[in-house]
């Protein structure tokens, strides 16, 4: 579970907090947030945040608060609310009880505080520091100009406290339509900081929201939402990625402008994560699920962490891969394979190896003393002693992969062939004799025949064989579903886009095969949802959720693509689905 050993270099924020901790700075101890907009699922990027806040808190002895960033009600739904709840769980698992900060058991909502924040609003407006503008959107957009040209007062802007207090009753109450009037704060129409420029903290939205109904037709913007929700819970370090830094001058300017006991939280910032092959904007995401160009935010293919789960990653590869990525200031793209990579190390060590046949081919050993099974003994992991073995049948008839036999045997290839012998795993050496074909000269079967002195895998003359192939028992296997993904976009950078294209052009049209017919020993028919199994010589594989009470479907997590490469190597192609 040391997923941040304390050996391992600090990153930049980690040594800030430790600095703070020394210093006994908050005598409180250290609280961080994860605060999620609820409109849409969490991707992978939002784990690099989670695992940072969850992180910090936990090393410290603090707390992390989970917290719906809720002020924009057009765009959120309380399914969000719930997966985002539900990912955060899974994605911290055993940290939870420690370090998750929670409200009664359920998230903190910054629609909690609005009545607060609204009375941090009246407090500014009665400063003198916050005034009711008038402009319509589009002129205060004009007015407050461009990064190298000044903005320009508001005519509204030396209103009095009487007024503006009154106006924005009057807002509060419903007096007046979306887009007429906001509340804003006097800071500072020439500063080269556009954000600083009377910025809006108040606008008017006739609209409900999930968690405070229709009790509210104004709504705070985010960035007066955030610092004080931080603020009222007690947060002090508020970690958010770069492009929230020139926001931290408005952050503390609203602290400041109160009368708030200190210490004050702090923002820091640090670099985002993009990864290669994978889009991580929410809008995007949104729209391959409503154009169902997936089938879900839960999609397997997705960058989601429900995908993902969906998938068969553990959450310790997901914390495992943000370990390793560490935090830094700097925006660089990380490659997809370290993800992958570090699936495939976590699955090494914990995944059942079993055996399943995806495109199979029939076998028939002519001399077997059949019919009847025999059980055979076979590995459960070899990385781990501890997960014993198990007992797989075997009979006259098995299945092997199409791509373990070929008619002709080129040089490089040592599978089966006419006439040549192979290992059949945890069994015994095979030889095949002849090819079994209808009239259209479609392969029906091979028609082998088996050595029982070889039983266990090794011949008792000292005969070697070059190769070893899993197979499955016809009488005993069990019918399985196969969906083997692959890459959901074709392009390193999907949003790099050719004139009047679009990121959807990028979408690899082969991310998905299904496989309807694989074969797999008897043992997968008592697989769980969400098992995940490594099919020797093959991949990872996952028990899709959904399956349902049918065939069961089996999502491939991961290729096994080191030793696939090397496989290649020796003995050409092999198996791809
Ligand atoms: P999107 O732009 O995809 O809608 P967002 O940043 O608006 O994402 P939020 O719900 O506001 O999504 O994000 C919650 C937290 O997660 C924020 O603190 C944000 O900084 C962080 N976060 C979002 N995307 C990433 C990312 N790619 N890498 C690291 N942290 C991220
Ligand atoms: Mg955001």
């Amino acid at each position: 579970m040391d997923i941040v050993p304390e050996n391992k270099p600090q990153d930049f924020i980690r040594a800030i907090v430790a600095e703070h901790v020394r210093g006994q700075k908050y005598p409180d101890g250290i609280v961080t947030r994860f605060p999620p907009e609820p409109n849409g699922y969490l991707h992978i990027g939002h784990a690099k945040s989670i695992c940072l806040n969850f992180g910090i808190a936990r090393e410290n002895n603090g707390r992390c608060n989970l917290r719906m960033d809720d002020t924009n009600p057009a765009k959120e739904e309380v399914e969000y609310v719930d997966s985002i709840t539900g990912d955060v769980r899974w994605l911290i698992d055993g940290w939870a009880d420690h370090c998750l900060g929670l409200n009664k058991g359920a998230p903190y909502f910054a629609s909690d505080y609005f009545d607060r924040i609204h009375d941090f609003a009246v407090e500014l407006v009665k400063k003198g520091v916050a005034y009711v503008c008038d402009l319509t959107p589009a002129d205060t957009d004009t007015y407050r100009g461009a990064p190298d040209k000044p903005g320009k007062d508001s005519p509204y802007r030396n209103r009095s406290v009487e007024e503006s207090l009154d106006l924005f009753r009057r807002m509060k109450a419903g007096e007046f339509p979306d887009g007429t009037r906001t509340l804003r704060a006097r800071i500072d129409m020439s500063s080269p900081n556009m954000w600083l420029r009377d910025p809006i903290l108040y606008r008017i939205r006739h609209t409900d929201h999930h968690q405070t109904g229709a009790k509210w037709c104004i709504y705070p913007m985010y960035d007066f939402a955030h610092c004080l929700s931080d603020y009222i819970e007690g947060i002090t370090h508020s970690i958010c990625t770069l492009e929230f830094e020139v926001h931290r001058p408005l952050y503390d300017w609203i602290l400041g402008s109160l009368d708030l006991p200190r210490p004050l939280p702090h923002q820091y910032e640090f670099a985002r994560l993009n990864m290669t092959y994978t889009m991580m904007s929410k809008r995007r995401l949104l729209e391959l699920v409503q154009n169902n160009l997936v089938s879900g935010w839960d999609d397997p293919r997705m960058p989601t962490i429900s995908g993902m789960r969906r998938r068969g990653y553990p959450a310790a590869a997901i914390r495992e891969f943000c370990h390793r990525i560490g935090v830094g200031k700097v925006e660089n793209t990380i490659d997809l394979s370290l993800l992958e990579f570090c699936v495939r190390e976590e699955l090494n060590k914990t995944a059942p190896r079993v055996m399943a046949v995806l495109k199979p081919v029939k076998v028939v050993i002519e001399n077997y003393p059949g019919p009847g099974t025999e059980e055979l003994d076979a590995v459960n992991n070899p990385e781990d002693p501890s997960a014993g073995t198990r007992k797989v049948p075997f009979g006259r008839v098995l299945y092997i992969e199409q791509d373990d036999f070929r008619e002709v045997a080129s040089k490089d290839f040592f599978r089966l062939a006419p006439g040549r012998e192979v290992r059949l795993r945890y069994a015994y050496f095979l030889k095949c004799e002849r090819v079994v074909k209808d009239d259209a000269g479609n392969i029906l079967e091979l028609r082998c025949t088996y050595d029982p002195a070889t039983k266990g895998g090794n011949s008792p003359d000292g005969r070697k064989v070059k190769a070893t192939i899993h197979w499955v028992c016809a009488e005993t296997a069990v019918d399985v579903e196969v969906r083997a993904y692959d890459r959901l976009f074709t392009v390193v950078d999907p949003s790099d886009v050719k004139a009047g294209g679009d990121y959807k052009d990028n979408l690899n049209a082969q991310s998905l095969t299904v496989i309807a017919d694989a074969k797999a020993e008897p043992s997968l028919a008592q697989a769980v949802a969400g098992a995940v199994y490594q099919f020797e010589r093959l991949g990872y594989f996952c028990v899709d959720p959904l399956s349902g009470t049918g065939r069961k479907v089996f999502n491939r997590t991961v290729t096994l693509r080191d030793e696939l490469a090397k496989l290649e190597k020796r003995t050409g192609p092999a198996v791809r689905v």
